[in-house]
């Protein structure tokens, strides 16, 4: 037997007790948000240390102003030559379980029930969001432990209690504990399979920045009869101004734009192709049916690949009750670039600007509200060496190609591991859409949890090789 199989093996025996351990872990009501809950966040902290040390790491509890981090070692044994070490990332706090009288059994009691479908569903607040998620890769080293005395990396993890409620510890910790947090590369556990029987890696989020623009034409609002046609118009202007942000095909005219944006590599296009997203169905779902966007690019390279000008509010003049005739002294804008590949946020932001300023005639003026530098993307090269060992490790569990996907939003523990820690993230989840997390009724699927433990001890191996 390859050690793999053994592994493989003492994790499907344990599984029952991986549950329980599971299940013990979903009883303590880890609300961050709730300060009532200080003392059963730091509970759960508490166990996870004591079970990693009974593993054989060497797990503290780190006291943080809001709630405690903990923070594990694992020096493999007898290790030949130099074994990778890379951080697993998970959090134990859960959202408030509200409303309670929603829930089919209460949110932390959790339960095993078999669906009509004959599907198993472990119901809790947490079972997905993230305990489940975070147990797999604890039990597949807790079976790799038992099975061969040791593991195939050298492994630190990294569990927060604040990721529900704005990790505010996060980056100072991360800054204070930069020597010991940072390793090769971190494996984050909080995100989504493709579907049920697609094991799915995350590689691309898009980054974004913020801008808000004031254009100010006369020096108060003025009566329309007595000035209108003599007197600019901010909202004329406005509107004149964000109509030339986008030409007939979808894409954004602001020069420079486009400086850093790559094209999707036509085998990950091709693999996108296959996943069988329905655009229409998309859409539908949102009470809508014409795709816009970029002409010629579908929904999955436009939310993935493509960056974005978006106009997310409007304002200015009278927008009360009635009419009034009036040219306003002022208009307002806010913006959104969602960004990809190597788009730098604070140049987006500067070529805006001076398209912007471009538009404004000489006796108005144009203002922009700081909203900060923005965050880059966040991509991770579907090449990768990391990438394409777990996307292996994972095709060979689910006997189905890995899918490659990306998010059209961001997730921040992405970039705080890669500005704090200068680490790329692989993001490995077996979370399923209909998992209700944050919602009355969270679940995660038994083969979620089997499956996502046997996925671990086939990716430890890959990438320990
Ligand atoms: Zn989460």
């Amino acid at each position: 037997m390859t050690d793999v199989s053994r592994v493989l093996d003492v994790a499907d025996k344990g599984l029952e007790q991986s549950l329980d351990r599971l299940f013990d872990l979903v009883r303590i009501p880890s609300i961050s948000t709730d300060p009532a809950y200080k003392a059963d966040c730091r509970r759960t902290a508490e166990r996870i240390v004591a079970d990693l040390t009974r593993l054989g790491f060497s797990a503290s509890l780190r006291d943080t102003p809001g709630h405690p981090m903990v923070v594990a070692h694992f020096e493999p044994k007898a290790a030949q030559g130099k074994v990778p070490h890379f951080l697993f990332y998970g959090h134990y706090d859960v959202q408030p379980p509200d409303p309670l009288d929603k829930w089919t059994t209460p949110p932390f009691e959790p339960e095993k029930r078999t669906g009509k479908d004959g599907v198993v569903r472990l119901y809790g607040r947490g079972t997905a969001d993230d305990k489940g998620q975070l147990m797999t890769f604890v039990e597949a080293m807790r079976a790799w432990i038992e099975a061969t005395g040791t593991l195939p990396i050298k492994a630190t993890i990294l569990i927060e209690g604040e990721e529900e409620s704005g990790s505010p510890s996060l980056v100072p910790f991360l800054k204070e504990n930069k020597a010991e947090l940072t390793c090769d590369a971190a494996f984050v556990c909080d995100t989504s399979m493709w579907d049920a029987k697609t094991p799915a890696i995350t590689t691309r989020l898009r980054g974004m920045v913020k801008d808000e623009i004031t254009i100010s034409g006369p020096r108060i609002d003025l009566h329309s009869g007595a000035y209108g046609g003599p007197a600019a118009n901010p909202i004329r202007i406005l509107s004149k101004l964000l109509s030339k942000l986008h030409d007939k095909n979808g894409k954004v005219t602001i020069p420079g734009f486009y400086e850093g944006v790559g094209e999707v590599p036509k085998e990950i296009k091709q693999q996108w192709q296959k996943l069988k997203f329905s655009d229409r169905k998309f859409l539908k779902e949102v009470g809508l049916s014409v795709p816009a966007g970029e002409k010629g690019k579908g929904v999955l390279e436009q939310i993935w690949a493509r960056p974005t000008a978006e106009v997310n509010g409007i304002w200015g003049g009278y927008t009360g009750a009635g009419t009034k005739t009036v040219i306003p002294s002022q208009a307002h804008a806010k913006l959104t670039f969602r960004l990809v590949g190597k788009q730098k946020p604070e140049k987006i932001l500067k070529a805006f600007r001076a398209f912007a300023k471009a538009e404004v005639p000489k006796d108005c003026r144009i203002e922009f509200a700081s909203y900060g530098s923005g965050s880059p993307a966040s991509e991770i090269a579907e090449t990768s060496p990391l990438i394409r060992k777990s996307a292996k490790a994972l095709k060979d569990e689910f006997g189905r190609e890995t899918a490659l996907v990306g998010s059209g939003g961001s997730i921040p523990i992405v970039r705080y591991f890669k500005d704090v820690l200068g680490m790329d993230s692989v993001l490995i989840g077996f979370g399923l859409n209909d998992d209700a997390l944050h919602s009355p009724n969270e679940k995660y699927n038994l083969s979620s949890f089997h499956k996502g433990i046997r996925s671990w001890v086939r990716v430890l191996d890959a990438v320990g090789r």
